[in-house]
């Protein structure tokens, strides 16, 4: 008894420190998993699990988990893309697929970076994509089509050349948009006072803002092949700039590519792009322990791919064969290209560490007998349905779906991102937050 009313006073004392601090706005961290419906949390926690005993993985997911949201744009579909669904969680306005930033009759909509710089707080973005790309140029700018992204780039330069850029920093891939043959923005750039990098493993290095990080020509290569760590690197630098700053932050993180990974069908590529991401989680959550008046807010633009763990009428998914793919199917099949087309089954028996089975032979080798300008669909079809095969994993679609995606939220005012929710309802929150 003596020891339960001793555990309620020390509670309250921590929520009186609590309020203490609160009355300062918290600093906001908005995380967007590109493509990351539910089925991709749980893909990504049986992967990181244990089949044979049954022990489930902790993952950083979990313990954030709030709600269910709905994604759909104002279009004649339930299903968006990444412009409307980011410029709906940027904006907290619903608008065509393909819009940047910008409402049905392509007028701009202010943004919550933008309300947040007007307020004097420090804004930044981390992703794996290019920055000019979808989800972070939604937060940043407005343009009517997310596919003109030299244009895009340009209008970010053009932010910093006026003296107002609306990020302090920005983290990404994206180099070959600003350093082009008709204009080379990283020579000019710099005198009107931005810094810039390009190297990943000398962000530590970096101690100005604003600053451009572009760390490849388009996107950043896929965490199987490249740098699981590299989301979490600029996340670890994002914050280490932005919060010595004056007043609070806002730091959109996306986590771009598990997108492109269900676009692909690539069920291994899917898994360490989650691992990418809950990487990037710790940084945060170790952050938000240091600063408690830090709130941070996760959901995903929508789904992709129609994902699902098991198919064919078998009550099965194997995470441990997931696991053993060493090789996103985008780079199986740019080494297949330049293969002997006898080599192929072996080659392809070592990456996914599965022996090959005469039918995935033939599938395989059917993509031999295209011409070459087919042959590159045809093997990457025939990954998707192997990979698919060993793994348990089933996919409806090349594109989007219109399913429901998770809600997940921490700290300050993490209470009003409870139950189902609109994507716009999130933005809006996040909106009167900085406001
Ligand atoms: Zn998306």
């Amino acid at each position: 008894m003596k020891r339960t009313l001793i555990a309620a006073s020390l509670v309250a004392c921590s929520f009186s420190a609590a309020a203490q601090t609160s009355t300062e706005e918290p600093n906001i961290i908005y995380i967007i998993g590109d493509g990351m419906g539910f089925e991709y949390i749980s893909a990504y926690r049986y992967a990181m699990s244990d089949l044979e005993t049954h022990t489930v993985a902790p993952i950083e997911f979990d313990a954030m988990l709030t709600g269910a949201a709905t994604t759909y744009p104002e279009d004649k579909t339930w299903v968006t893309d990444s412009a409307a669904g980011a410029t709906a969680l940027a904006t907290g306005e619903k608008t065509y697929n393909g819009a940047i930033g910008v409402d049905n009759d392509k007028h701009p909509l202010k943004t919550i970076m933008e309300m947040a710089k007007d307020n004097g707080w420090a804004t930044g973005a981390v992703s794996t994509s290019q920055v000019n790309h979808a989800t972070p140029a939604s937060f940043f700018n407005h343009h009517p089509s997310r596919y003109e992204y030299n244009e895009i780039a340009d209008l970010i330069a053009e932010q910093v050349v006026n003296g107002h850029p609306s990020f302090d920093v920005l983290l990404g891939g994206g180099r070959s948009y600003f350093e082009r043959v008709d204009k080379n923005w990283f020579e000019i750039l710099p005198d009107y006072g931005l810094a810039i990098t390009t190297d990943l493993n000398s962000l530590d290095e970096i101690d100005e803002t604003p600053v451009l990080g572009t760390f490849a020509p388009k996107g950043l290569p896929f965490a199987i092949d490249g740098d699981v760590n590299a989301l979490a690197k600029m996340t670890d630098a994002a914050l280490r700039l932005l919060e010595p700053k004056e007043g609070s932050f806002a730091l959109m993180i996306e986590g771009s590519e598990i997108d492109w990974c269900g676009h692909a069908n690539d069920i291994a590529c899917a898994v360490h792009e989650m691992d990418g991401l809950n990487r990037a989680l710790k940084v945060v959550r170790e952050f938000q322990e240091k600063h408690p008046n830090t709130l941070v807010v996760m959901t995903a633009d929508h789904s992709t791919g129609g994902l699902t763990l098991g198919r064919d009428g078998d009550y099965a998914w194997y995470s441990d064969r997931v696991m053993n793919i060493e090789s996103s199917i985008s780079s199986m099949v740019s080494d297949l290209l330049k293969l002997d087309t006898e080599k192929w089954a072996g080659y392809v028996a070592d990456k996914v560490n599965y022996d090959m089975s005469e039918e995935y032979i033939d599938e395989l080798m059917s993509a031999a007998d295209e011409d070459e300008k087919d042959r590159k669909d045809a093997l990457h079809d025939a990954l998707i349905y192997i990979t698919g095969d060993i793994t348990g994993t089933g996919w409806t679609t090349s594109g989007h779906t219109g399913v429901d995606v998770p809600v997940f939220a921490r700290g300050p005012h993490s209470e009003a991102f409870r139950g189902y929710m609109n994507n716009t309802d999130i933005a809006k929150v996040l909106i009167d937050i900085v406001k």
